[in-house]
């Protein structure tokens, strides 16, 4: 009888871990394949895009029909695993401080981005990098970072050997100094020196393990079209490397790209059929996953790396037609489909089984404990705090296609917004997506909106979340109340962290 998520029953391992589907066939799989690996590298490359939409590439759907050809993407969902229920949390920050620590925002205290040298971080958390390091591995961050400026917050202090990108996000770079978007900047000296000694780094940068960060080149509009394709550069010479090398690695790989604004390399400019400046990143962002795969092929590494590519929350429509696309509601910053659910494509010749596709909940931030499991590392997985991570490699691995999450919970900052398990989403609060005094409302402009009385969707009827489901499914109430209860009583022995934002 098929697994169904609604009805069947979790295993907690400890008072601090995320209980989880336990599933004999398919973890006895996962084990047979990993065992018969027989001592190869298993290495990791993480593909992390910036607001890169559900819908954009041809796998889901986008691709040729909405101007932007991806068919390096696409080639390997094909020959891989795609997941269309994959989730990160409303934006950037958040989401990325999650992949890192296996932690909700909630826990780890970053409930939004830090902005324009704003302080708060990472600093204090346990990150896979710093758990993979200390199994052996070689472990590499590219690309954008933004967890935190500070000193004890930057990659090269949380768990990496090297560090090769910016450190905040895209906008803070070039935005005051384009003069179609601040032209009340542009135009004056005085606000344009102002910005200039503005405390923040204007400076992409490079660090290795414990060292102070070096200023590679100011961010201009110029350097920044070129940033992802020096970034590939730089990635692809560290593939080339570790061909040589005993160790395993972890390359963590975050693109500038598509977050606004979009100025396309030279080389892509004008590329795509939509011939807008966003399509043409997303082809130069297919470009440099064909890029990077290329490079394990030749370096003889593909059968011995799994590749994860996603993004880090869904488009960002106050800065449309610069956004990406999802056929969901709403869009990043909310806790609507559009705001969280992501592209997820899971690629490993010979360990993950070609074509496959799973509506099974996967949160990026279960990447954590699947990748230490991977590297035979479970053990390290800190027991001081709550881990709300689940462990998937049997769902990645097993090829029996059921994940191993039963809820997923959706956090508007620190106000609990919802609960998915199986086609349901059952919703508390939400933000606001029709008000009458915007013109564009994204996920960032509505205000908090808790229901008077809960609302139920089911995404398999509704994927856009307009039939509130609730008074006809009553019989269903109690489980949900208990699967949010359950998860509310973990904050009664491992109590929240704000360390940036925090309001609901
Ligand atoms: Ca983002």
């Amino acid at each position: 009888m098929a697994h169904d998520p609604v009805v069947a029953e979790t295993v907690r391992d400890a008072a601090h871990l995320e209980p989880h589907f336990v599933f004999d066939a398919q973890e006895a799989a996962a084990a047979a394949k990993l065992a018969a690996r027989d001592g190869k590298r298993t290495n990791v490359l993480v593909v992390l895009f910036d607001d890169v939409g559900w819908g954009d590439f041809g796998c889901y759907g986008g691709g040729v029909a909405v101007g932007a050809p991806t068919p390096n993407i696409d080639r390997l969902a094909r020959e891989g695993m795609l997941l269309t229920s994959c989730y990160s949390e409303p934006s950037c920050t958040p989401s990325r401080a999650s992949l890192m620590t296996g932690r909700l925002p909630m826990r780890h205290g970053l409930m939004r981005p830090p902005m324009y040298g704003e302080p708060g971080g990472l600093e204090g958390e346990v990150t896979v990098a710093e758990l993979l390091s200390a199994a052996g591995y070689v472990t590499q961050a590219v690309g954008k970072w933004h967890m935190g400026e500070n000193r004890h917050s930057q990659p090269q202090n949380v768990g990496f050997d090297d560090f090769y990108g910016f450190l905040s996000v895209s906008d803070m770079y070039t935005e005051w100094r384009d003069p179609y978007f601040f032209p009340e900047v542009v135009y004056s000296e005085e606000r344009t020196r102002w910005l200039e000694n503005a405390p923040f780094n204007k400076c992409f940068v490079h660090a290795t393990r414990g060292g102070d960060i070096e200023n590679v080149e100011e961010v201009t509009i110029p350097v920044l079209s070129e940033l992802d394709d020096k970034w590939c550069a730089y990635s692809q010479e560290f593939i080339i490397r570790m061909a040589g090398e005993e160790k395993p690695w972890f390359l963590y790989h975050c693109t500038r790209g598509t977050h606004f604004d979009n100025y396309p390399h030279p080389r892509f400019l004008g590329s795509s059929p939509a011939k807008h400046p966003y399509k043409d990143t997303i082809i130069e962002l297919d470009d440099i996953v064909g890029r990077l795969v290329a490079t394990l092929e030749v370096t003889g590494q593909l059968d011995d790396t799994l590749i994860f590519i996603t993004s880090d929350n869904g488009p960002e429509m106050e800065t449309w037609p610069d956004s990406a696309w999802s056929p969901f509601r709403s869009a990043k910053g909310s806790t609507w489909e559009g705001g969280q659910r992501v592209p997820g494509v899971v690629y490993w010749r010979g360990m993950v089984e070609a074509g496959q596709a799973s509506d099974g909940l996967f949160s990026l931030m279960d990447l954590f404990p699947t990748l230490l499991h991977l590297a035979g590392a479970s053990d390290a997985i800190p027991s001081d705090r709550y881990i709300d991570a689940v462990d998937q490699t049997s769902f990645l691995v097993g090829a029996g296609a059921d994940s191993n999450r039963k809820f997923l919970y959706y956090w508007l900052g620190s106000t609990f917004s919802a609960l998915r398990v199986g086609e349901w989403k059952f919703m508390l609060a939400s933000t606001s997506d029709d008000d009458r005094d915007v013109q564009n409302p994204g996920g960032f402009t509505g205000v908090t909106q808790k229901y008077t009385y809960s609302r139920l969707y089911n995404l398999y009827l509704d994927p856009l979340e307009q039939h509130s489901y609730m008074i006809r499914k009553l019989a269903y109430l109690d489980a949900f109340q208990q699967g949010i209860g359950g998860h509310l009583r973990t904050f009664s022995k491992y109590p929240p962290k704000v360390v940036v934002g925090g309001v609901g």
